[in-house]
């Protein structure tokens, strides 16, 4: 038969298949902390090398490893390695990468207890000991997603339920047509991810409130409190722990009182600085977290765990389960029931991510978590001491977290967003390490992130060395 002839081309058993990869996958590894951290590769080199005509026939299974590999590997951007510094970006544990590898062999669907008891069982567990982590209620709901924006967008589609069902519209049966209006409060210095899950949830991106942010980008709650005053109805606030660019926490144990006075929800973007609430040295800056009504939490950045992966905590079960479920909405009737993941996220049929989760919590410990994020918090201090050494650096945030801002400037009072620039194009180039630029108060700026469990002093030590030989004599 044609159909089993076509299969004697996998020469290989799936083992030997695997054990190859085994071997390209750790040579990738093991050059992580000597590779380029930057790519060179063009798009229209690797479309030519990875692409050309689909053949008709199947190729052998080693072949398309290989030549996937060998093809791809200029593409490859060195995220995972110690001296990426750009976004904010994580790389992934030891034994977080070997559960992500068991994950794709037990290929689970963790849509359901029935398709998958032990991804079930582990998402559970997950969300029980995250809550733990971060200081949050033990009776929140969790759901898992692909990153903070998904997580941004579930807990907000909760929000929507749960400020629209006391106004006494039910919004999963008879959408936004004649709804209640929603007011939408963001700081002026929300993440972008929150105006994208606003436009998702037709809650329209440019009909909030944007609230005046301080000089570090925090929201301030005596500007908050002059929008609210003469609200009424539906309110939505959303709050954020860890600014993109400078790392500040809104003030959210102020924030919150004045929200849930004005009967609003209260959302707080806590992407990666949410995890300063396991440390004991930087938990103050989460001071009131445990006040909110919702959480966004990613997972692929400071857990350190590989793509994708973030959590949407809600504590109202109820307007989290309504808001998502496959099923007619109902309510929670008993606390022990079995856990249905699909009622917390957008998706059915889902990879089941709680294992990686799993890996990451028992292998660093709860101690173990925070000794992480003070670790690069700790070096993101040491990177700004090593760069404002320089006469034409300037530091332009209080460095409280992993964030730092950098800006360049010329002697002669010429054009700094042209030297940040250069600067910028020069140590990507450079390739020791890789940094990018952002806009911070109509200033081009470097900023630098380090969010990575394998960042070492000489990493930081090297790539300020880098930096600082970019910058023109
Ligand atoms: C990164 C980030 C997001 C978006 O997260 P993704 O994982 O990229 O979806 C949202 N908010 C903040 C504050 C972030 O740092």
């Amino acid at each position: 038969m044609a159909c089993c002839s076509n299969y004697s081309v996998y020469a290989m058993t799936t083992n030997d298949l695997l054990s190859l990869t085994l071997g390209i996958a750790g040579d990738y590894l093991d050059k992580l902390p000597d590779r380029r951290v930057g790519s060179l590769a063009s798009y229209d080199d690797l479309l030519a090398a990875m692409g050309g005509e689909l053949s008709d026939g199947p190729v052998d299974a080693e072949r398309v490893i290989r030549e996937l590999s060998s093809a791809a590997d200029p593409g490859l951007v060195t995220t995972p390695g110690p001296r990426h510094f750009g976004f904010v970006i994580g790389g992934s544990l030891p034994a977080t990468l070997a559960a992500d590898w068991l994950t794709s062999a037990w290929d689970q669907n963790a849509f359901s207890f029935v398709l998958s008891p032990a991804a079930t069982a582990v998402e559970e567990i997950a969300r029980r000991w995250l809550l733990d982590i971060l200081g949050l209620s033990p009776q929140m709901t969790m759901g898992i997603v692909t990153g903070a924006t998904m997580a941004n967008f579930t807990s907000l589609a909760a929000a929507r339920h749960a400020v629209l069902r006391t106004a006494g519209w039910d919004i999963e049966e008879q959408g936004l047509f004649g709804a209640p209006e929603i007011h939408v409060l963001t700081s002026d210095e929300s993440h972008i991810s929150i105006f994208a899950s606003l436009q998702m949830l037709g809650l329209g991106r440019s009909r909030v409130t944007r609230i005046a942010a301080d000089d570090q980008g925090r929201m301030r709650p005596d500007a908050l409190k002059t929008s609210l005053a003469n609200l009424s109805g539906p309110i939505i606030v959303c709050a954020q722990a860890g600014n993109v660019n400078t790392g500040a926490f809104d003030p959210i144990a102020e924030i919150a009182p004045l929200v849930h006075d004005a009967n609003g929800w209260l959302h707080v973007d806590g992407a990666f600085g949410v995890w300063a609430a396991a440390t004991s040295t930087m938990r103050h800056l989460t001071k009131g977290l445990e006040l909110a009504d919702s959480v966004a939490v990613d997972g692929h950045k400071w857990l350190n765990v590989p793509y994708d992966c973030g959590f949407a905590f809600v504590r109202d079960g109820n307007a989290h389960r309504a808001s998502m479920t496959l099923d007619a909405p109902y309510y929670v009737k008993s606390p022990n029931e079995v856990r249905a993941n699909h009622n917390f996220v957008p998706e059915a049929s889902r990879r089941a991510r709680g294992f990686t989760v799993y890996a990451a919590l028992r292998s660093l410990g709860k101690q173990g978590v925070g000794e992480l994020v003070e670790r690069c918090s700790r070096l993101a201090a040491r990177m700004a001491e090593r760069l404002s050494a320089h006469p034409r650096v300037r530091i332009l945030n209080e460095v409280v977290l992993n964030q730092v801002l950098v800006r360049f400037e010329p002697d002669d009072g010429g054009d700094a967003d042209a030297l940040t620039a250069e600067v910028i194009r020069c140590v990507q180039a450079d390739g020791t390490c890789w940094l990018g630029g952002t806009t911070w108060h109509g200033m081009h700026v470097m900023r630098v992130s380090v969010a990575n469990w394998s960042t070492t002093e000489a990493d930081i030590d090297v790539s300020a060395d880098a930096i600082l030989r970019s910058i023109p004599a």
